[in-house]
């Protein structure tokens, strides 16, 4: 325990018996893996990208097939919060457009208005039984994602 100590404290200073910066080398060390972290990540958006239409076998196959999912229920999301703030996305330009617009403030293209939603009251959807519920999990297992201990 002691000697956990004496570590904490090195890490503490920075600086270890031997006059090794451990402050710098952990900051590398954090910074390469973030690197790494970022690379994982492009891979599999790449694979997510190439092969969106492409049936793939085995786990890499599930795991494409819940990206896709999940990206679409971020899209789904984001349509919903659009809609609620009264806003449209140019499809030319990206920027966000009150949608009582006709066209686009910022590049001038007409803008593509989703469908109007079906309005329904809660208490509508509760009696009926046709609710969707949108479920929004927050995983916390994203961040260690390729991380090594
Ligand atoms: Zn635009």
């Amino acid at each position: 325990m002691f000697e956990n100590f004496e570590k904490f404290a090195e890490t503490l200073s920075n600086t270890g018996k031997n006059g090794i910066d451990f402050g710098k080398l952990s900051y590398k060390a954090a910074t390469e893996q973030k690197t790494l972290n970022d690379l994982y990540n492009r891979i599999g958006r790449k694979f997510v990208e190439e092969n969106k239409d492409v049936a793939v076998d085995g786990e890499l196959g599930e795991i494409k097939a819940q990206a896709v999912a999940k990206a679409q229920e971020i899209e789904a999301l984001k349509a919903q919060i659009r809609m609620l703030r009264g806003v449209v996305v140019c499809e030319n330009c990206g920027a966000e457009v009150d949608a009582e617009n006709d066209y686009c403030g910022k590049c001038g293209t007409k803008l593509v208005k989703p469908e109007p939603p079906v309005e329904e009251t809660e208490d509508e959807v509760a009696d009926d039984g046709e609710s969707i519920e949108v479920e929004v999990v927050v995983e916390d297992d994203h961040t260690n994602e390729g991380a090594a201990d």
